[in-house]
């Protein structure tokens, strides 16, 4: 729910169907907690167990900061998590508690969905990459981002409310533009594109080898499983600014930084220049006023997953009225 809050449909309750078929087939273990399977000081390494990721990534992210409060900084592998849903809500964690964060995750256990730059067939995943720096007025600079040009979710919530998606981020079976979602469920199927051409491919490209190959045990090479699973292997840096040139003098340049942004004039018809994670408590404010809009497919999908989780029609009724 917070993933809708935040304006990010695509890893909000939207997911709850894949969660709970995934648990049917013992993919995703309900019960798991994150385990550090190594510990050099400065260097963790943490297996997820195949655990719902919104807690063995949280948990996760507690480990790291417990190191990170004695000595500073920490780099943390963090593999095998059932999907970790929306990256920024682990680096929002660490900025809570005055950390700088850095995510790079790879996303493996089913086909890949994302054709490299310049290629036709699918050879990676959404792979995304998230960083995030605290700010003194409680407003942290969050980048949280797919490197494919959207993010798989955006599509299913697309093709679930029969919209188009942005033109440039999909490919259909012969390597051709398309803005129709149905290009990724129906056959012949195409790809998502990454995000900004070559860069955007390098970028996934690092985030699938420390991601999957350092931090994780499996990247999206064909070898590995692909089973319908939804597995993310995340490499995460978190540091304390106090470390480095102290907290006082880096606050400093972050707020002057950030006010020299917002002074900008804006671009002719834009509405102004934001930072990083601005848009998500824009719409974090606006939804806990009017609510978190559900497309009637999503809402289909919640419905028949709490018949298959068990509850009957009159508690499903009970609960939805
Ligand atoms: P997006 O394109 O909506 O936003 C990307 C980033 O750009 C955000 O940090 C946002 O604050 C910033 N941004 C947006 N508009 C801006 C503007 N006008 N000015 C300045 N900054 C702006 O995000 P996305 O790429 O669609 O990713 C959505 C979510 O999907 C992310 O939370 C990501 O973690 C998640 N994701 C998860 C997985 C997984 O396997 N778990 C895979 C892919 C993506």
């Amino acid at each position: 729910m917070a993933a809708n809050l935040k304006g990010h449909d695509s890893h909000g309750v939207g997911m709850v169907p894949a969660y709970v078929q995934n648990i049917g087939a013992g993919l995703l273990r309900q019960d798991a907690q994150a385990q550090v399977v190594k510990d050099n000081g400065a260097v963790m390494v943490v297996d997820g167990q195949f655990g719902f990721g919104q807690v063995v990534g949280r948990q996760a992210a507690d480990i790291a900061m417990q190191r990170v409060r004695e000595i500073g900084v920490v780099c943390m592998g963090v593999r095998n998590c059932h999907h970790l849903g929306r990256i920024g809500a682990y680096a929002e964690h660490c900025v809570e508690q005055g950390f700088i964060s850095l995510h790079m995750v790879n996303v493996v256990g089913h086909e890949p969905l994302v054709s490299p730059f310049a290629g036709r067939q699918r050879r990676l995943s959404t792979n995304p990459f998230c960083c995030a720096v605290p700010h003194t007025s409680g407003h942290p600079i969050i980048l949280d981002m797919a490197t494919s040009a959207v993010a798989m979710g955006k599509v299913r919530v697309a093709y679930n409310a029969g919209d188009q998606v942005a033109a440039g981020a999909l490919v259909d079976h012969e390597g051709t533009a398309t803005t129709d979602p149905a290009v990724m469920y129906e056959p012949p199927l195409g790809a998502l594109g990454p995000f900004g051409l070559h860069k955007g491919y390098g970028l996934a490209v690092m985030c699938e080898l420390l991601g999957g190959a350092l931090a994780g045990e499996w990247t999206a090479q064909p070898e590995n499983l692909r089973s319908h699973h939804i597995v993310n292997n995340m490499f995460m840096l978190v540091l304390d600014p106090q470390a480095f040139g102290g907290l006082e003098k880096f606050q400093y340049e972050v707020n002057a930084m950030v006010d020299y942004l917002h002074s900008t004039t804006p671009a002719k018809g834009a509405q102004g220049v934001m930072l990083p994670g601005e848009p998500e408590r824009e719409s974090m404010a606006k939804r806990l006023v009017d609510g978190i809009p559900i497309d009637d497919k999503t809402w289909a999908g919640l419905i028949k997953a709490a018949a298959t989780a068990g509850l009957d029609e009159k508690e499903i009724e009970t609960l939805t009225r």
